[in-house]
């Protein structure tokens, strides 16, 4: 089983990718830990994703694509893939698709994990952690239970990521819609798309996926699926 998981920066794709992993046997391929761990381990490309990222530019797509090849050859076997962060264009959905062939495989599901983009606003621009022993804090879902002091170490300290904003956060969710959205229909022509509610809880949303896996899930995209407001 071959999947891809589709859905903007915060709905939650590397939680369910990695609970994918441990639970069906599929190998996960974020392009962003490819990315850092060819990187790191100095390989060729690698050595070119390395300069091209210092300089502040996106990876191109045949470098990025040259990753996944290269990650399906080594480890591919087994029970099938995750894609996680890719593809996020159609031009990058197509040359999967020609990648895949080459390989005599094929993408067998593309899990769309549907957002209301307030709520993901609210859900991601409230996140913050302590700054001791890393446990994770929200202002509205999980504040700590005495404000200021970590439940788990009683430290003092908390951190919030600089892009945990919601300027940063809607600027994504922009950048999503409009580049990576057209891929939901590209794919629904391809009758591949199983749709999930990404605002439900962890659990529940690993349930849906697990149901959709087994053929059980919501065909197709949901059509106007926009939260009013
Ligand atoms: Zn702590």
């Amino acid at each position: 089983m071959n999947l891809v998981l589709l859905g903007p920066p915060g709905a939650g794709k590397g939680t369910q990718a990695k609970l994918l992993e441990d639970s069906r046997s599929l190998v996960k391929l974020s392009t962003g830990d490819m990315l850092r761990a060819a990187v790191a381990a100095g390989t060729e490309l690698g050595r070119k994703a390395g300069d091209i990222m210092e300089r502040g530019q996106l990876v191109p797509d045949d470098l990025v694509i040259g990753l996944i090849a290269e990650r399906m050859d080594k480890d591919g076997g087994g029970h099938g893939f995750i894609l996680d962060g890719f593809p996020r264009t159609i031009a990058q959905a197509e040359a999967l698709d020609r990648l895949l062939k080459e390989r005599g495989k094929k993408l067998d599901m593309v899990i769309a994990m549907e957002v209301d983009d307030d709520g993901l606003v609210a859900r991601v621009a409230g996140r913050f952690a302590c700054a001791f022993c890393g446990e994770g804090y929200h202002d509205i879902y999980k504040p700590p239970k005495v404000e200021g002091v970590c439940d788990r170490c009683s430290s003092a300290g908390f951190l919030r990521r600089q892009d945990d904003n919601e300027e940063v956060v809607r600027s994504r969710l922009e950048a999503y819609h409009a580049q990576t959205e057209p891929l939901i229909d590209y794919y629904t022509r391809q009758d591949k798309v199983r749709t999930v509610d990404g605002m439900a809880d962890i659990a529940t949303v690993q349930k849906e996926i697990g149901r959709a896996l087994d053929g059980e899930g919501r065909k197709g995209a949901k059509n106007g699926a926009k939260t009013p407001g």
